[in-house]
């Protein structure tokens, strides 16, 4: 029999939602703690207005705007998303312009009881973060990994430091973390890390230069199998 002495595990109540935010299928996130009232919006991109509101219906307070990395389709909605909530922006130290809180690689943001580690993932951007909550395994990937594929990458250079960054990521993060991509680009919006190990082919890949290969071959075996 149990001890009825046990403190009880911390529950927060979970907001969670992945919001279709437009421009090139984008994704973004609203995440909180119901509890607390107290959230974040992660890429509230093309429409901050209605980032906003799923926040304010639910009597949430946005302390923080979280961006994944720099790209134009990724902060086109911090302007507007900053003005109405007056929150913060956190971004990695890199990111190019202001932003109120750095969230640098192994830095943890406390939203509520959530805990929002970020990690890290250079190589699609130099500036990108992967957030990870522990609690509830989410892990919001960006355009790091995406299911069934990953970021685009302009150089070679680029790709070996995506591939490292993928590399590190499998290694960090449990297999049942639930992955949720910044765009929507596979044959679901979201997927789990054990998933995208068996069936993304890049990550499938047994080496760099497999991996190498696979990118300069992917325009054509896209076209091949008719994927957007
Ligand atoms: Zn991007």
């Amino acid at each position: 029999m149990q001890s009825r002495l046990q403190p009880a595990p911390t529950i927060v109540q979970l907001i969670f939602e992945q919001i279709r935010a437009g421009g090139d299928r984008n994704f973004g996130y609203l995440l909180a703690d119901r509890d607390a009232r107290q959230g974040v919006l992660i890429d509230p991109s093309y429409s901050p207005e209605a980032f906003v509101q799923r926040a304010v219906d639910q009597g949430i307070t946005i302390s923080h705007i979280i961006n994944t990395h720099s790209h134009p389709d990724h902060v086109n909605g911090n302007a507007v998303a900053l003005e109405r909530t007056r929150a913060q922006l956190a971004s990695h130290p890199d990111a190019p312009g202001t932003h109120d809180v750095v969230l640098a690689d192994g830095h943890e943001l406390h939203v509520g009881a959530l805990r929002l580690r970020s990690l890290h993932g250079p190589g699609h951007c130099f500036d990108h973060l992967v957030i990870y909550e522990p609690t509830y395994k989410l892990l919001i990937t960006g355009d790091l990994l995406f299911v069934g594929k990953v970021g685009g990458t302009r150089t070679e250079e680029d790709a070996r430091t995506e591939w490292d960054s993928l590399q590190r990521l499998l290694g960090a993060v449990p297999d049942d973390a639930t992955v949720w991509p910044g765009h929507d680009y596979g044959a679901r919006p979201s997927s789990t890390l054990a998933l995208e190990r068996q069936s993304n082919p890049f990550l499938r890949c047994a080496n760099v230069e497999a991996f190498l290969q696979l990118k300069r071959e992917w325009p054509a075996f896209k076209a091949q199998l008719g994927l957007k």
